[in-house]
């Protein structure tokens, strides 16, 4: 079933999950392990991210350095369907633009239109990690906004290749990533809003947020986007915080704030075991507030901490 008509059609709060595919070597079992417990809770959907390929310097017999390239996380299609077929949930593949050409992308959504996938993540990805800022493949998207462009021609039959006359049309479902805190490279948070918008109004369906630690920034991304006239579905990203580590890192690799509350008491922690009992009260909060707010879907990035999700989830329902 597509995000939008889930949305439309649920009683109950919607649970949402979002995993990353195992480093290639590694087995599909921990993504299983992972998400077994979580099951108890009947999400309704679970994103699978996309990773583009990295540069690697690779140390030759003869001592020198070779430039290769590397895609750690392969897979995204493959996981989306094995987690159909185990679990019988809907599963949300992202595509990003960064590292792919058009016709990859194409091949990519034909498979998963042939899976029977309903709905897709369309994101620009992030620069590549030896540049500084994002760079388009040569035949492929500057903006996610070029992918959406792309998703809704192939929903209208329109292939790449101009030859092919009725071409299947094929009926995702699309959603797009939207920055409470505005994304890192927008001036401000209304030029971000307004290319939120043009991706909608381009067909984009719904909206999956970064995440946040202080609701007043989602509730504030909620009437600022409805006051730019983006009136579809805004699902709330929430991760938990369980480590002192994070408070640096997260701020620096997702531009989002820590509020001081939640340093002080994770400063405040002793123990692995107190880090994470922080991180599942802060979280619990945001998740009992957001749900006091009407909020239809709780979208969690599950990341490493699957057993603080759960303790969360299990608190709350
Ligand atoms: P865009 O919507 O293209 O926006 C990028 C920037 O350009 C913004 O500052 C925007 O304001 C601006 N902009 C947009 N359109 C235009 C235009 N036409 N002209 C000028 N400026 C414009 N990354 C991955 O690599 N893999 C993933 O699986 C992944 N999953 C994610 C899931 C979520 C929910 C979120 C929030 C992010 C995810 N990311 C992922 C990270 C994402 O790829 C980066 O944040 C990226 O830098 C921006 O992607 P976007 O789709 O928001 O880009």
């Amino acid at each position: 079933m597509k995000v939008t008509e889930h949305i439309a059609q649920a009683k109950e709060p919607i649970i949402s999950l979002e995993i990353l595919p195992p480093t290639k070597g590694k087995s599909i079992e921990s993504i299983y392990s992972h998400l077994d417990p979580l099951m108890e809770f009947k999400p309704a959907f679970i994103n699978v991210t996309y990773h583009r390929a990295e540069q690697v310097y690779k140390k030759r017999a003869d001592g020198n350095f070779e430039r290769v390239e590397i895609r750690k996380r392969p897979g995204t299609v493959g996981i989306c369907a094995a987690l159909m077929n185990k679990y019988k949930v809907e599963a949300i593949p992202h595509l990003i633009c960064g590292g792919f050409s058009k016709e990859e992308t194409e091949n990519a959504l034909i498979d998963l239109h042939f899976l029977g996938v309903k709905n897709v993540l369309a994101l620009r990805g992030d620069a590549a990690a030896n540049e500084k800022f994002f760079t388009p493949h040569p035949n492929g998207h500057r903006y996610a906004e070029d992918l959406v462009k792309q998703v809704i021609s192939l929903n209208q039959g329109k292939y790449l290749e101009e030859d092919i006359m009725d071409g299947v049309k094929t009926d995702f479902c699309i959603g797009v990533a939207g920055y409470p805190e505005k994304h890192f490279e927008a001036p401000n948070l209304d030029t971000d809003i307004y290319y939120l918008k043009r991706k909608i109004e381009l067909g984009a369906d719904y909206v999956t947020s970064q995440m946040f630690f202080n609701n007043k920034h989602f509730y504030n991304y909620l009437d600022r986007c409805k006051e730019h006239g983006v009136n579809v579905p805004i699902m709330p990203g929430l991760k938990p915080l369980t480590s002192k580590r994070q408070l640096t890192m997260i701020p620096s690799i997702f531009n989002v704030e820590v509020p001081v509350e939640l340093c002080n008491e994770m400063l405040k922690a002793k123990t692995e075991a107190d880090c994470d009992q922080v991180g599942t009260e802060w979280l619990l909060e945001q998740c009992r507030d957001l749900l006091r707010n009407k909020v239809p879907v709780l979208h969690f990035y599950t990341l490493g901490k699957p057993k603080v999700i759960y303790n969360v989830l299990k608190q709350l329902f």
